[in-house]
């Protein structure tokens, strides 16, 4: 493949699980597409950041005084370690935060807990003109619940239809619905987790139940692999982010979020006042006399 087409060619294609595919191809280190060293993929990034940063305020006006209701929702799912923080950091920290909601999912609250799974998701969808991210999601309730026995398979069974039934809600109402999977090796988490203990600074990221969740690897890659392939629709795709690398993590999602603005062509809202007349009051109006 020659320069031009490489830098063409769409990241989201790339790195886009296949509806009904039974399980995740990618390898955590994969480069599938993209820089393959940290000093391009950095320069990348800003390059990218630019343009992002234009591209959301153009449609934080188009919603705040446009009247459109467009939004982005990035969902962002992956193990302990794999990353999901430091892509808030490192990708949305390049937009402005006005325009900005972030919105990370815990164990359910008792209050929670009285609701169906989807009532905490609702209320922190984006509203018009924004661009959210969850960190961890509605997905939980078909991962941790679904290899902790947190309620009975029939239950969990059931969510992926009505995972599916609400992104395609989603997607009527005008939110364009971003799944990325940070995929990080097992090898990878250790050493991250071993990091965070040795290292004072980022001790309180441990956690101890992080070895529960990290003893049942192969029943999370199993839960993963379920969620990813029954998930993935032509309406809510899902993507696979190599992240054992920070910097091909970084890259990977400003660029799907990159092209997913572009799609969107978010117009900056008509003026309705006489700009040639407004120029001329402008420069006959002068305070200081
Ligand atoms: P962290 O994101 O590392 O702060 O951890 C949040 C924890 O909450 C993780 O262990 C998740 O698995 C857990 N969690 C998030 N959502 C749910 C849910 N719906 N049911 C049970 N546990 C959840
Ligand atoms: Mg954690």
């Amino acid at each position: 493949m020659g320069k031009k087409q490489a830098a063409a060619a769409s990241v989201r294609d790339a790195l886009r699980v296949t509806p009904g595919s039974e399980s995740v191809l990618l390898k955590p280190g994969d480069t599938p597409i993209g820089p393959t060293s940290k000093a391009k993929a950095t320069e990348e990034l800003a390059e990218a950041g630019a343009e992002l940063a234009a591209l959301q305020e153009a449609l934080w006006a188009e919603g705040t005084f446009g009247g459109g209701d467009r939004r982005v929702l990035l969902v962002l799912q992956g193990m302990d370690t794999s990353g999901k923080g430091g892509t808030i950091e490192h990708v949305f920290g390049l937009m402005n935060p006005q325009g900005v909601r972030v919105a990370s999912f815990k164990k359910p609250t008792p209050a929670e807990r009285r609701h169906d799974f989807l009532w905490r998701i609702r209320k922190q969808v984006p509203g018009p003109g924004l661009v959210g991210v969850f960190d961890r999601s509605h997905y939980e309730d078909v991962l941790v619940v679904r290899v902790e026995n947190l309620v009975e398979p029939p239950v969990w069974e059931a969510r992926y239809q009505q995972i599916n039934d609400f992104e395609s809600e989603l997607v009527e109402q005008g939110v364009a619905v971003v799944k990325c999977f940070l995929h990080i090796s097992a090898e990878e988490q250790k050493a991250r987790l071993l990091a965070r203990l040795e290292d004072p600074a980022k001790r309180w990221k441990y956690n101890p139940d992080d070895l529960i969740a990290r003893a049942k690897w192969s029943q999370y890659e199993q839960a993963y692999a379920a969620a990813l392939g029954r998930c993935s629709t032509a309406v809510a795709p899902w993507y696979v982010v190599p992240a054992d690398r920070k910097w091909y993590r970084n890259w990977a999602i400003a660029r799907i979020l990159l092209e997913t603005l572009r799609d969107l062509d978010p117009q900056l809202p008509s003026i309705d006042f006489d700009l040639d007349a407004e120029l001329k009051r402008l420069k006959k109006n002068d305070p200081l006399g």
